[in-house]
């Protein structure tokens, strides 16, 4: 075990600035904190931290990032608290160690492969500081190296497998390739231990026969390059085991043909130099086609920049040279860390990471191709997503502010449809809470439910909005077809002309329409009248008809509209009510419904209640207000959603009745811990009173929204 002193000197070693007393204080609240605890391997826990922070501090990462690794596992595992870390060890080390701590909760919940894209998606999501992924990388590297301490194999593999999904993947993203090759390897021993002692074996074997190939290649090289005039340092050395047996199973080919199985860096000293090593090398050796790659003039998303080429080299061996200076040496191996120790003086002056955390994101916004984990998300990512998991662990990438009719819909348009509730974390909660990355959502559906016009104002996904939407049209769409196709089939049957499509279909064009079902749902939105489209299509008869329809001609008494009557007057003596169901106010645009020994009821056109009456066509009159009904006070019903807080209520009763408004009835339909839903009937003059009044609710803060009733 790395002992205190040993750590603290390590780090002064690289940053002679590190703040000393910060180390010693981390090192020993971490050792008491884990106080008698032990590890699978039976050492104490707390050599853990020690050696998780003996990686970062080996990656020569800032104090702040030594101090979190040794209190990583404190606030999970001991009794100490964010508060206590926050006060003993300031706000940065605190925002830190809670990243961590956050990270370490999230377990990999379902085995899917397809699901470790959005994992990756998700470990980034939340390392909202990169140094928390590179602790957490740290982390795991530490626990892979001690993983064979663990007694249960199912949580060996398990482990393994989300390192070799998960973590390996990250460290390369970042750059990090001497700990993507790590993770890799310890992931590989523990998942294919029998591919993997082949592969050494063979290795070993062909390791005998030829002797020490490795120096014997390393030094052919150097002497080459001398006589060129170049100084370089060479290194050689076999490929690791998972990199043959990738290469293995993705070209199909076996370990025989599998040729170079050695690579060699050359490291000069400037860009120039590389250039001139890789002509020498081409000039000696047999160029291996199609392996000649230039990263540094296209350097890789993550940064890496080398050149590659593949060569017959001295003994006939096919072998990889990769050709570098010493400055791109250390981003290839160490990565984003690299980055950070070259960065480190800089973000210092102005006391912030952001503009390296803006490097950072701009490497990886510069990933491309499905094989980039970053895809389409760019740099938003790390502010703009959120993620959360099914019931059954799948995990669902949503936009930033996503409620649960989101994630209903990204699971599935039929689950979006037909949804009444969500669980979230266990807890019902309404439908417009914003999910938080992490959350377990489940949803509660119903098939006697549909789409709610409502859901629109709270959902943030196009998918849940364009459905939504849809069906609003689809269902307004259908009233409409139905209102206007009686209204036509009833001015043609006044005009005594025997119903036909035909007629209609000459006539389409001066109505703007398409087809016949476009001309009924024009009828029935009132953009045109049924009189209009008679005349339209018989237009030789008009003279007469309103002659021969005597219900046609008591219309033109009162209005100029052809079709629009007072109300009262149509049948002298006919009884008039207003339909409970949708409240007409005069200026809505009204439809009469016949009743027999009951007189007319009157619905607004858009009220749910006269689909029932679609069949019924002689059942509907045209009606309009007259001007006696426009002065009396009728009753308008709207529904309310209202912040569950004292006085809110208030706020409502009082905006309504600054407004003139009466409230005649008022009733709480629907409640729960933090909002109501009420009905209230309220006495107004026409639609226009009540529009004021609706208008200056939604200008009232604790109003969550308002709605006018409709059927
Ligand atoms: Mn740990």
């Amino acid at each position: 075990m790395m002992r205190q002193f040993e750590l603290v000197e390590l780090v002064k070693s690289y940053d002679p600035n590190a703040d000393e007393g910060l180390l010693n204080r981390a090192y020993v609240y971490s050792m008491k904190a884990h106080g008698a605890q032990l590890r699978a391997s039976g050492d104490p826990y707390f050599s853990h931290p020690i050696q998780v922070a003996g990686l970062l501090a080996q990656m020569k990462l800032d104090s702040a990032s030594i101090v979190t690794g040794l209190l990583h596992d404190t606030i999970e595992d001991t009794v100490a608290t964010l508060d206590e870390i926050e006060r003993l060890f300031g706000p940065e080390v605190g925002r830190l160690v809670d990243g961590v701590t956050k990270l370490s909760r999230i377990e990999l919940q379902s085995d899917q492969t397809k699901q470790a894209e959005n994992f990756r998606k998700l470990v980034l999501a939340m390392s909202e500081d990169i140094r928390v992924l590179l602790v957490k990388l740290a982390d795991r590297l530490h626990n892979m190296q001690t993983l064979r301490f663990i007694e249960s194999e199912d949580k060996r593999r398990r482990i393994a497998r989300e390192t070799m999904d998960i973590y390996a993947p990250l460290a390369e993203r970042i750059g990090m390739h001497r700990m993507k090759d790590q993770l890799e390897d310890l992931a590989f021993a523990e998942l294919y231990p029998d591919a993997r002692a082949s592969i050494l074996a063979r290795l070993g074997f062909l390791r005998d026969r030829g002797g020490d190939i490795v120096p014997r290649i390393i030094a052919e090289l150097g002497r080459k390059l001398k006589e060129g005039g170049l100084e370089a340092a060479i290194s050689g050395r076999e490929k690791s085991p998972y990199s043959i047996w990738r290469k293995m199973q993705r070209k199909n080919v076996s370990f025989e043909q599998l040729a170079d199985v050695m690579a060699f860096r050359v490291m000069v000293n400037d860009i120039g130099a590389c250039y001139h090593a890789l002509g020498i090398i081409h000039s000696s050796y047999h160029v291996v086609p199609g392996r000649f790659k230039d990263y540094i003039s296209t350097p890789k998303p993550n940064n890496y920049r080398s050149l590659h080429t593949g060569v017959l080299g001295p003994e006939r061996q096919r072998i990889e040279v990769q050709i570098r200076t010493g400055d791109m040496h250390e981003v290839a191996e160490l990565g984003v860390a690299a980055h950070w120790i070259y960065k480190q003086s800089e973000a210092r002056t102005d006391g912030r990471q952001y503009r390296w955390l803006r490097e950072l994101l701009d490497i990886l916004d510069h990933a491309s191709g499905p094989e980039e984990f970053l895809e389409h998300t760019k740099l938003e990512m790390f502010q703009d997503q959120v993620f959360a998991f099914t019931p059954k662990g799948d995990l669902i990438a949503l936009p930033r502010g996503a409620t649960p009719v989101d994630f209903a819909y990204a699971v599935h348009s039929q689950i979006g449809d037909t949804t009444v509730g969500a669980k979230i974390n266990g807890r019902l909660l309404p439908l417009r809470t914003r999910l938080q990355n992490g959350d377990q959502v489940e949803i509660v559906t119903s098939k006697a439910q549909t789409p709610s016009p409502t859901w629109e104002r709270f959902v943030v996904t196009g998918k849940a909005r364009a459905r939504i939407r849809r069906f609003i049209r689809t269902q307004q769409r259908t009233q409409y077809l139905d209102l206007g196709r009686s209204i036509v089939q009833k001015a043609f049957r006044q005009d005594g002309q025997d119903f036909s499509e035909r007629p209609l279909e000459a006539v389409l064009k001066q109505f703007n329409c398409a087809t016949v079902e476009d001309l009924y749902v024009a009828v029935g939105e009132g953009i045109a009248t049924g009189r209009e489209v008679v005349n339209a299509a018989f237009p030789r008869d008009a003279e007469d008809r309103n002659k021969v329809v005597p219900l046609a001609r008591a219309r033109r008494k009162g209005r100029s509209a052809e079709t629009a009557v007072p109300i009262r007057g149509l049948i002298p003596g006919m009884a008039v009510h207003f339909a409970g169901c949708c409240h007409p106010l005069p200026g809505d645009r009204i439809v009469g419904i016949v009743t027999t020994g009951k007189g007319v009821t009157i619905h607004t056109i858009d009220c749910d209640t006269l689909e029932s009456f679609a069949e019924e066509p002689e059942r509907w009159l045209d009606v309009a207000w007259s001007s006696e009904e426009a002065d009396a006070a009728h009753t308008g019903r709207i529904n309310v959603t209202i912040a569950n807080e004292p006085g809110n209520l208030g706020s409502l009763t009082t905006t309504i009745g600054k407004q003139g408004g009466n409230i005649s009835n008022l009733k709480i339909t629907n409640r729960s811990t933090d909002f109501f839903e009420i009905m209230v009937d309220i006495q107004v003059a026409d639609v226009k009173h009540l529009s004021t009044i609706i208008a200056a609710l939604r200008a009232t803060p604790v109003i969550n929204s308002v709605e006018r009733a409709r059927g």
